[in-house]
């Protein structure tokens, strides 16, 4: 199967899509920003660089991150395809990942772009509690993802908490950050027409969107 890239911004079901792509597909999830934090738990040198940017909410340099992906995607799981997330962030990147794989023959794949209205991303953010204990998620706002009880874990009865973060100034920086790192991206690979925009208002109408679309392609 080629690659895909999923490109989207906060709160657009990235991760869902993921999970459900890996389990459909078998194919490998490389996250960037997984692979960075690795490095920083590592505990190396390198890695304690790596993590006084991302504290500072600053990107790492390209150089970096091209050597970072090119090395990953040369690594065995790789060879049937994988799944890009959180790369490329800026035009620079995409740049030169594509004349990478031209250069090796290799095929650029799917870029997939998840999109959602603000209105909606900012429900998920502002109803958003989770299980301190277990990670699981639920939202007091959206039906389908209330808790059983008010307040309390499905699966472990856990007292659910709010995220700091979870709340409309951080979202709205988090927008703003992504329109302007990613906006010159998608118009790199609209001409391309390997770009296709999906509709992530709902996890399962954005997988099968997906799917139709991988289905025709590979
Ligand atoms: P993420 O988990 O994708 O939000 O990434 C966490 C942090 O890692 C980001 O805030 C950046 O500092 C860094 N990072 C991840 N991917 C990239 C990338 N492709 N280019 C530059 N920095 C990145």
């Amino acid at each position: 199967m080629k690659p895909i890239i999923l490109i989207a911004p906060p709160q657009a079901g990235k991760a869902i899509l993921s999970k459900k792509l890996v389990e459909v597909y078998n194919l490998p999830h490389i996250s960037t920003g997984d692979l960075l934090r690795a490095e920083v738990a590592s505990g190396s040198t390198f890695g304690q660089e790596l993590k006084a940017k991302m504290d500072a909410g600053l990107l790492i340099e390209d150089a970096t991150m091209i050597q970072l992906i090119l090395n990953r995607i040369s690594e065995e799981d790789a060879a049937n395809g994988y799944i890009l997330d959180g790369f490329p962030r800026t035009l620079a990147q995409a740049k030169a990942y594509d004349e990478a794989l031209a250069a090796k023959n290799l095929e650029a794949g799917n870029i997939f772009v998840l999109e959602i209205p603000f209105e909606l991303a900012l429900k998920r953010v502002v109803g958003r509690v989770v299980c301190p204990k277990c990670g699981a998620s639920y939202n007091t706002i959206l039906a389908e993802t209330l808790p059983k009880v008010e307040g309390i874990c499905d699966l472990c009865e856990a007292e659910l908490v709010k995220r700091s973060d979870d709340n409309e100034e951080a979202l709205t920086k988090r927008y703003q950050v992504y329109g302007e790192d990613t906006e010159p991206i998608i118009e790199y690979y609209e001409p391309t027409g390997r770009l296709h925009h999906i509709n992530s208002e709902a996890k399962e109408i954005a997988f099968n969107q997906v799917a139709e679309i991988l289905g025709k392609d590979n």
